[in-house]
């Protein structure tokens, strides 16, 4: 359920962050997929060089 035109905005200064990495992550949580996994995205803000992750 990527959608790449949807860009998190920083939290400290309200810049669009770069999107910078994927990781998939094992979990027994529930919101996982079928065999336990879920994308994790990491973006970065240019501005202020805060990061960030979310759920893909
Ligand atoms: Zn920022």
């Amino acid at each position: 359920m990527a959608d790449y035109d949807h860009k998190m905005i920083c939290p400290r200064c309200r810049e669009e962050m770069n999107h910078h990495a994927d990781k998939l992550v094992y979990s027994d949580a529930l919101q996982a997929g079928p065999n336990g996994e879920y994308i994790e995205e990491f973006h970065a803000c240019p501005h202020c060089g805060v990061g960030a992750s979310r759920q893909a």
